[in-house]
């Protein structure tokens, strides 16, 4: 590395413009160059699988490695404080690739409100393929203990949760977990690396999906793992590059050109979602107001704790029930009706009926008229004024 990227400059925000992103060796290029290239010139037979020469590092086709994508695979890991990254073309392709680890008859334990699609692909995918799953508050550390057996290889964490804006502790379920060899894995996407870092607090993996706060801008769809082990890596990249559900360069370049603004970003995410939730908690259409960062949050003495903001998401329930919450979220203008977050235009979305729509059944109870808001950051003034018109 160059000493752009040594310890003496790994603060947040520096390490998000610079890691992984020197300058290009065969340009000066300060930007890394969109590698838009499936294979690579060979300088004889076999000397890829045998190393570069002068410590270049060696490419021989763009599924297995690509400039671009490993510019953004360092500069994740660094981010996460991991030894590795490996990224995806989704988050869900990355979920994928982690459950791959697993064999017919393993038992991984799972927080009950996780991401819609996390759901849908364990009971869908992995269930049928001999994989069995328990749903629990991950907030309450003695449910996930409950629930560990001979068979259990992973609890899988969201926090905070999605949509329900739960906490769990990450560094005691992690103790937990070491303590009967079970492997946490904490789906980071809500919080980002800015907010909490699960590798430091002992989760074995992070999972991403990049689509949303780090990428940052709606227009790119990815996902990552970054974790510790060598021989986790080895496991996983081996499965990168054997299912091969990798990214393509200008995905990863777009990524990477919203990373680098993430830390200005969560810090006015999380100040905008602060005051609209003050806002929110005092307005008479408004039940209840779920937002980490507010002292009635339940759970707001481990937020300070683990997390260095609060993030940009807010739930709200409204009174007068789902109808009630279906013509607010129908008459918004700043914030737009979509699925979707972490970008910085504001959304609004009903849970019950869109992202988490197939997860009805599961036993996960999402309120038919909790609204959740992905606050933009957009003047706060406008957010405000757009939700006080349409409260009414
Ligand atoms: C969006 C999302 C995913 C899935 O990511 P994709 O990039 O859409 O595949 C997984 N987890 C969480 C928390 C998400 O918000």
């Amino acid at each position: 590395m160059t000493a752009k990227t040594d310890p003496a400059h790994d603060h947040f925000e520096t390490l998000a413009i610079h890691a992984g992103q020197e300058p290009d060796p065969t340009t000066g290029s300060v930007i890394p160059p969109i590698y838009q290239t499936s294979t690579y010139a060979q300088e004889a037979v076999g000397a890829a699988s045998s190393g570069g020469k002068n410590g270049r590092p060696v490419y021989e086709y763009s599924r297995t490695g690509n400039p671009t994508r490993a510019a953004l695979e360092t500069c994740l890991a660094r981010l996460e404080a991991g030894q590795f990254g490996l990224a995806f073309a989704s988050g869900m392709a990355a979920t994928d690739t982690i459950m791959r680890l697993l064999r017919p008859g393993d038992h991984v334990i799972v927080g009950n409100d996780v991401y819609g699609g996390t759901y849908r692909l364990f009971e869908k995918v992995g269930a049928p393929f001999g994989l069995t799953f328990d749903y629990v508050d991950s907030s309450d550390i003695s449910q996930i203990e409950a629930k560990v057996g001979a068979q259990t290889r992973m609890v899988w964490l969201e926090t905070p949760t999605n949509p329900l804006l739960r906490l769990a502790d990450i560094a005691r379920i992690s103790e937990l977990a070491r303590g009967y060899g079970v492997r946490v894995v904490v789906d980071n996407t809500f919080a980002t690396p800015f907010a909490q870092q699960p590798l430091s607090l002992g989760a074995d993996l992070v999972v991403h999906s990049t689509t949303k706060y780090l990428g940052g801008h709606s227009d790119v769809i990815g996902g990552a793992i970054l974790g510790k082990d060598p021989g986790l890596r080895e496991e996983l990249a081996f499965l990168q590059n054997a299912v091969g559900a990798v990214p393509g360069p200008f995905d990863c370049w777009l990524t990477l050109r919203g990373i680098k603004t993430l830390a200005v970003r969560m810090q006015a995410h999380s100040a905008n979602a602060l005051a609209l939730a003050e806002f929110l908690e005092r307005h008479p259409a408004v039940e209840s107001v779920i937002y980490p960062g507010l002292p009635s949050h339940p759970q707001h003495a481990l937020a300070r704790q683990q997390m260095r903001c609060f993030g940009g998401m807010v739930t709200f329930t409204a009174r007068g029930g789902e109808a009630a919450a279906r013509s607010i979220v129908e008459a918004t203008r700043v914030f737009t009706l979509a699925e979707s977050l972490g970008g910085v235009e504001s959304l609004i979305e009903l849970p019950a009926q869109m992202t988490h729509a197939s997860t009805s059944g599961s036993g996960m109870d999402v309120p038919a008229n909790l609204i959740r808001l992905s606050v933009g950051i957009e003047h706060v003034d406008d957010l405000r004024e757009d939700l006080a018109r349409a409260l009414g």
